[in-house]
Order: structure tokens, then C-alpha cells, then sequence
């Protein structure tokens, strides 16, 4: 995916209609509780009470919300926003508690909603200038495996893949990513990659034994450079990617603080950036930071993202992605249905 500041990570080129369909996004987001808490306003008074105790959250300095947290023996970690969410989720779940209210979509508990994340991060050839015309390539295909109930990282896979299209890296690729002529020139394919990659997640019993959901940073891990991979490759696109989890949503919608890039989501956790920003493996490994916290503060990590064929949206360099919102109804409609399946891949020669 693209991020940093160079690209537009905030908006993602979507006009304001875009903006408000995905403030609907269920993300255990800070909207939708607002609204679940209006909608229950007058089955319960406890509903009213968590409202107003939130108001009174929001007017909090970091000081006071760092004192409050501290007396009730939960972690101080991160930003003002990410403080008072956690405040907020802790008095809530206390007071459906106290109340004797089963919350209808356990919303107050730890959400355990997928056995497994895998969170990918893809890194692509590219030029200085950026050019429509130019087709980027995968060229690491780096995944870190997130047991959720544990909240702990139990494997990672990498490989980097040798690009057909544009063989030789250009300098700015290699200064970019990290990744040398070298690797890629001694990496196999993608198409290869990927059934190494699949035969991983089944070793591991994923699609099977375990769920799990894919998280990346943005759209366009899944909604461009796999999707235009795979257009590329001539194989399908595999089925367990159509559906993901778009993390820069969640956090925003959870926290409240905007979209933001993945150093800036580091930052608001109160932790450091570990190893290099654009190197594949480290930066899912920094994504895998951010799933553990949310996981930590309760929130409900859910598809948000999936792949539409046709209607491309399109990034500021011209290239198109194909993403669009996965709606709360949506994702209960398929939780549990969405059985991935690993196809037999025939070799390729891209
Ligand atoms: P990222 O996951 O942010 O490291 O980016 C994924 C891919 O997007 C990189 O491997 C590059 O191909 C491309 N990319 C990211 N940032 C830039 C940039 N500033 N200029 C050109 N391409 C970029
Ligand atoms: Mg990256």
C-alpha cells in the first residue's frame, strides 16, 4: 500500500458521500457507539449514564485521563484519543456489568471475532516520478500471523518475488524498500510466492481449523498491487483476499482521530516505528503493533474493506484500486460463511 504523507493517506481521493458511507463502517467505531447509544437511549438508563460519563471523558486532559487510568491499574500508553477510548470502553464495560446487561453484540467484551490475523504489507516497484503508465510489480510478499485470542505474534512468512515486467529496481525502488537488484534477482516468482505463501496458512491450519482475516494499511495492498499482481500473473484472485480488514479504518474509527499513516498510528500508541519504514516485513510487523493495541482496548476488528470488480477508484498517480466498504450488515451476513479455499496454481511465467 501506499502511505506517508506523499500520498493522500487521509482521504484516499473519496468525495464527501464516500467519507459519510464510511463513517457507517462498522469498526467498533466511535460513531456507530454513539449512535448504538442513542438507539438504546431508553431501553435502559445505564445508556444515558455511559453517555454522559463520556462526555464527561472528552473534556479530559491527557494528565487527568493518565490518573484516572492509572487508578484503575490500565495501561497509560498513547494519545489523548486513544487514552480516553480506553477509558470510556473500560467504564463502559463496567456499567453493563453492574447493570446485569448481556450486550446484544458484545460490543463491551474483548472481541475475539477471527482465530488468526495475517497482516501483509506488499512492497512494489516504483519510480521517482510517478507514472500511471508505469505497472508496478510485487517484490516482497512479507506476512505476520496475530493469534488473537493470545493477542501474540506466533510466525511471520517473507519472500521477496523477481518482478518480469521491470527486472532491474530502479535506485529509488531499492532506497525506498530497502530491497537490492540482488534479492529480487535470486527471488522466485509471484506466482510462486503465493502458492509458498498458501501452502504457509495451511500448514498453519488457516481456512480450516482457524479462522482468520487479512489486515493491511490502506486499500491498496488487496485493491491494487494484488489485484493488478494477479491480472499480471493470469491467476485468480485468491478468494481469502476479497475480504479484508483495513486498519488505518478501524484505528480511525475507533480512536477517533482521522485517518492516519502507520508512523503516525505508532506515534498515538505511544510506541517508536521498529526497524525500516517500507520494508514489507517491518512495516506488517508495525501493523501487527497497532491490531495488539486495538485488540488490548477492545476493539472489534472486522472486515471493513473489499475487493469490487470494475467502479476503480483512483489513486492520486493515476493507478487505479478497486476497494469499497464493508458495511456492519455485510460482514454479519458473511461472518463465519466466508470459508477461504486454496486453489491448485498452475505455474506461470510472470
Ligand atoms: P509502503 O507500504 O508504504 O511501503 O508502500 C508500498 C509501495 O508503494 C512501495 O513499495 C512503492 O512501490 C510504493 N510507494 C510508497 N511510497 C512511495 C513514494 N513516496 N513514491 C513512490 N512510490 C511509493
Ligand atoms: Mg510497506
Amino acid at each position: 500500500m501506499i502511505r506517508t504523507d506523499t500520498i493522500e493517506p487521509q482521504n484516499e481521493n473519496k468525495t464527501v458521500e464516500e467519507e459519510k458511507t464510511d463513517s457507517e463502517v462498522a469498526d467498533g467505531a466511535t460513531d456507530e457507539e454513539t449512535k448504538e447509544l442513542k438507539e438504546r437511549e431508553y431501553s435502559h438508563p445505564v445508556y444515558k449514564q455511559i453517555a454522559f460519563l463520556n462526555g464527561k471523558i472528552n473534556s479530559y486532559s491527557k494528565a487527568e485521563l493518565i490518573k484516572n487510568l492509572k487508578m484503575l491499574k490500565l495501561d497509560t500508553d498513547g494519545s489523548r484519543s486513544v487514552l480516553a477510548k480506553r477509558l470510556k470502553t473500560f467504564y463502559k464495560k463496567t456499567m453493563l456489568n453492574v447493570s446485569g446487561i448481556q450486550e446484544q453484540n458484545g460490543s463491551s467484551k474483548i472481541r475475539i471475532l477471527f482465530d488468526f490475523y495475517v497482516i501483509i504489507d506488499y512492497e512494489a516497484t516504483c519510480e521517482l516520478l510517478r507514472n500511471s503508465d508505469f505497472k508496478q510489480e510485487i517484490i516482497e510478499f512479507p506476512a505476520v500471523l496475530l493469534n488473537c485470542q493470545k493477542g501474540e505474534v506466533q510466525d511471520e512468512f517473507r519472500s521477496y518475488c523477481r518482478p518480469v515486467l521491470n527486472p532491474l529496481l530502479t535506485e529509488f525502488c531499492t532506497e525506498l524498500t530497502g530491497i537490492t537488484q540482488n534479492d529480487v534477482d535470486t527471488a522466485p516468482l509471484f506466482t510462486e510466492v503465493l502458492t509458498s505463501f498458501e501452502e504457509w496458512l495451511q500448514k498453519k491450519k488457516l481456512g480450516t481449523k482457524y479462522s482468520f482475516a487479512i489486515v493491511t494499511d490502506g486499500p491498496w495492498d488487496m485493491g491494487h498491487f494484488l489485484k493488478s499482481q494477479c491480472a499480471l500473473s493470469n491467476i485468480e484472485f485468491p478468494t481469502y483476499c476479497k475480504y479484508w480488514i483495513n486498519i488505518r479504518k478501524t484505528f480511525s474509527n475507533f480512536y477517533n482521530t482521522g485517518k492516519l499513516p502507520l508512523s503516525t498510528m505508532i506515534q498515538l500508541i505511544g510506541r517508536e516505528f521498529q526497524g525500516r519504514a517500507h520494508s514489507g516485513l517491518d512495516d506488517a510487523r508495525n501493523i501487527a503493533f497497532i491490531v495488539q493495541r486495538l485488540l488490548k482496548d477492545g476493539a472489534r476488528i472486522i472486515f471493513n474493506e473489499k475487493l469490487v470488480e470494475g467502479n476503480a477508484r483512483r489513486r492520486d498517480d493515476g493507478n487505479p484500486f478497486f476497494s469499497a466498504p464493508v458495511h456492519n450488515t455485510e460482514f454479519k451476513a458473511i461472518q463465519g460463511k466466508f470459508r477461504p479455499n486454496f486453489p491448485q496454481r498452475k505455474s506461470s511465467k510472470i
